[in-house]
């Protein structure tokens, strides 16, 4: 089954199409700067095996997807180049909607009612969603929600201290993300040891863009650092991270904000960047911090000590470790970053070669000595393929319509 995977972003969209039965890619791509004078649109075909690019006024997401439906469709090929079922890596469907479902009416709307807590996220999908039903009629389209991977998380877990009726009211309680990313390395791990999962205790740190961590038992979830909103946690990108909620009843009296002023800054001006005052990836960080911007170093002292502290309270939370696994943009390409978050855990026995961990490479690979009784790795996380592998569960388990 061909499931297209659209990856959205405020002004881009990614994709890939895959092939479920043999999880070949047949064809990825993106449209950048949509609403901008002049988007990019790159795709590249395995068929073929061609890259092309091209430059356009895109001007909104309904015209980036209309372009993106008729690349796949070749001529010869089944309507819509056989597109049989879409996948979405949706982010929040709150309380009823953790897992993967079909999408519907009462799916868009528990996501519609959920778009306070995810405000970059959940308004985008709800859009494509809707624009997607409207060009590929007829072709199902299934939402796997970041939050699944932890729906196994122990009550003590996801309880917060706070007026229990929250929970029944408003869904208060920790969810959790990064599912797919997470559930990729719990499943992936196993396989670049020749071990089983069954009593595996790893701990997943997805670390990009935004950045979390997940205590694996069993192959399943039991902690994470994101908890009711994909803001918490670790610093993210530009996001604050955790924060004792009394900051943001001080600073909203204090500079008069409104709820959604201060949302904006807890989200787009926060993390690294409202650290550093300077630059949300890490990259320009590192740069800086070598030439001596203190702020720079700053951030990312605070983003290493945050993500060694959550890997001791998961070391606890797992009663021991015996795998860390690096993922995203930062724990694929960071050396520096795994090096100091794994330096000084050598009490937990986790002791890094530093000469692997340093080495230029690509691929998933050990990082830790052959002694280490922790093992550390490099895991290159895959989430199209675990919406492409959801996706087609899902429809294998739905009623023939
Ligand atoms: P997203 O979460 O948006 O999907 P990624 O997981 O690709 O993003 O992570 C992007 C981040 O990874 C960048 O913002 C940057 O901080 C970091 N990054 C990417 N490449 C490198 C690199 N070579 N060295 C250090 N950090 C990197």
């Amino acid at each position: 089954m061909r499931v297209l995977i659209p990856n959205l972003g405020s002004t881009s969209l990614k994709y890939q199409l895959i092939e479920s039965q043999n999880e070949e890619v047949l064809a990825r791509g993106k449209i950048d700067r949509i609403g901008g004078p002049e988007s990019q649109i790159i795709s590249w075909e395995a068929k073929s095996g061609q890259e092309s690019r091209a430059v356009a006024h895109v001007p909104d997401h309904r015209a980036a997807i209309r372009i993106l439906v008729d690349r796949l469709a070749r001529p010869g090929s089944k309507p819509n180049g056989g597109i049989a079922a879409v996948g979405f890596k949706a982010v929040h469907g709150g309380p009823h909607y953790c897992g993967s479902f079909l999408v519907n009416d009462d799916l868009l709307a528990a996501m519609q009612d959920f778009v306070p807590v995810a405000p970059v996220h959940n308004p985008v999908y709800i859009q494509a969603m809707e624009i997607f039903r409207e060009v590929l009629p007829g072709i199902p389209m299934v939402a796997v929600f970041e939050t699944g991977f932890h729906s196994t998380l122990p009550e003590r877990a996801y309880v917060y201290g706070v007026p229990g009726e929250w929970r029944e009211k408003y869904g208060v309680r920790r969810y959790g993300f990064h599912g797919s990313s997470h559930r990729y390395i719990a499943q992936r791990v196993p396989e670049v040891l020749h071990r089983p999962s069954d009593g595996l205790r790893l701990v997943s740190c997805h670390l990009g863009g935004s950045s979390s961590l997940c205590a694996i038992h069993n192959g399943k979830s039991v902690d994470t650092s994101m908890g009711f909103s994909p803001q918490s946690g670790l610093e993210q990108s530009s996001r604050s991270g955790d924060l004792d909620p009394f900051v943001i009843l001080q600073v909203m009296v204090k500079e008069k904000l409104a709820p959604h002023e201060v949302g904006h800054l807890l989200c787009k001006k926060s993390g690294l960047l409202g650290i550093s005052g300077l630059s949300n990836d890490v990259r320009d960080l590192d740069k800086a911090a070598a030439e001596g911007h203190a702020r720079a170093a700053l951030a990312l002292e605070v983003f290493v000590y945050e993500v060694k502290k959550h890997l001791g309270a998961y070391a606890a939370a797992l009663g021991g470790l015996d795998v860390v696994a690096f993922g995203g943009g930062i724990g694929e390409n960071s050396w520096r970053i795994r090096e100091q978050v794994c330096t000084g855990l050598e009490f937990l026995g986790l002791h890094l070669d530093s000469e692997a961990n340093r080495r230029p490479a690509h691929g998933d690979r050990i990082i830790s000595t052959p002694g280490s009784a922790v093992t550390v790795l490099v895991v290159y996380t895959n989430e199209e393929l675990m919406v492409a592998r959801e996706t087609a569960k899902v429809l294998a388990a739905a009623p023939a319509a």
